[in-house]
């Protein structure tokens, strides 16, 4: 029998065979990276039944697939907050706080990027349907609290998760957050006494400070560049990244890229915005490390005194 399929496979040609043995590998940082690991979509019905008898909250973070510059992949808004809401909930689980974290909702809102090609923007009232029925079925298996992040910093996005937990919030009868900075919250407008918005505290400042004058860093800049560096460095181009000078965009010039579509490729031709050049891999983990942990502790104390 084996000797059957070897034979078949020497017919078939080493292509099929390669492609066929590749299929079979598990993700690594070889061909890639798992964004179900450590997640729900990783455990079997049963055993995620049995953490939600032991209590647990959800962790769900809402990305997109976007343009990030000619060095880092379409899922970075996706692979940040898959890590971010993964070493959340260790965190979380140090402290006796069971939680489960729910796969990334990578189909979101694209206003600022979306004349890139890979920019998949969806409208938000199509999102905002979504995160309802997702509510509802996880209200039905018994979870009591989702927290949300953010994992993409469009305005329109960031107003959409907003009202797509509230929303879910009433239809499915559970207790559904926005966690978020209070840059971001004040950036988009929302009300920041709101029982559904949770604020992170403020981060400390850095011990060192930059090597280089601050500037716009927001896309694909030496932040994103580092956390990709430090966390995910298989899915990243590293020897583009040198040639990239700073974008060093006035404040004029920021609000333009702001308005998106047309504006934005005029502004940042190259789909990044910042210093990648100013990245490095220790920053990403460490940047990594702290925003988790803030997301954590937000959660921890609401935990503590549901709103
Ligand atoms: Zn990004």
């Amino acid at each position: 029998m084996r000797r059957t399929i070897l034979a078949l496979s020497t017919a078939i040609g080493m292509a099929t065979l390669s492609a066929t043995v590749h299929a079979q590998q598990p993700a690594t940082a070889e061909n890639g990276y798992s964004i179900f690991a450590g997640t729900i979509a990783d455990m079997t019905h049963t055993e995620y039944a049995d953490a939600i008898k032991r209590g647990a909250v959800a962790l769900w973070g809402l990305g997109v697939i976007e343009a990030h510059g000619p060095h880092l992949p379409l899922g970075t808004d996706v692979y940040g907050p898959y890590l971010n809401t993964r070493l959340a909930r260790e965190a979380l689980e140090r402290r006796d706080i069971p939680a489960l974290v729910v796969p990334v909702f990578y189909w979101g809102v694209n206003r600022v990027t979306s004349a890139f090609p890979g920019s998949i923007d969806v409208r938000p009232e199509i999102m905002i349907e979504v995160m309802v029925d997702v509510f509802r079925s996880l209200k039905r298996d018994g979870i009591g609290a989702v927290f949300c992040v953010s994992g993409h910093g469009d305005a329109a996005h960031n107003r959409a998760i907003f009202e797509g937990v509230k929303r879910g919030a009433a239809a499915a009868g559970m207790r559904v957050y926005f966690v978020t900075n209070r840059m971001m919250a004040e950036r988009i407008g929302l009300p920041l006494d709101d029982r559904h918005l949770v604020l992170t505290a403020d981060p400390p400042p850095p011990a060192t400070p930059p090597a280089t004058r601050p500037q716009p860093d927001v896309h694909a800049g030496a932040g994103e560049t580092s956390s990709m560096l430090g966390n995910f460095p298989a899915v990243v181009r590293a020897d583009a990244i040198a040639a990239l000078p700073p974008t060093n965009l006035t404040p004029e010039q920021l609000a333009t890229w702001r308005r998106g579509g047309e504006h934005a490729l005029q502004v940042t031709p190259h789909g990044y915005l910042g210093a990648p050049a100013d990245a490095n891999a220790e920053r990403g983990r460490t940047d990594a490390t702290r925003s988790a942990g803030a997301l954590a502790d937000a959660i921890a104390k609401t935990v503590a005194n549901p709103r």
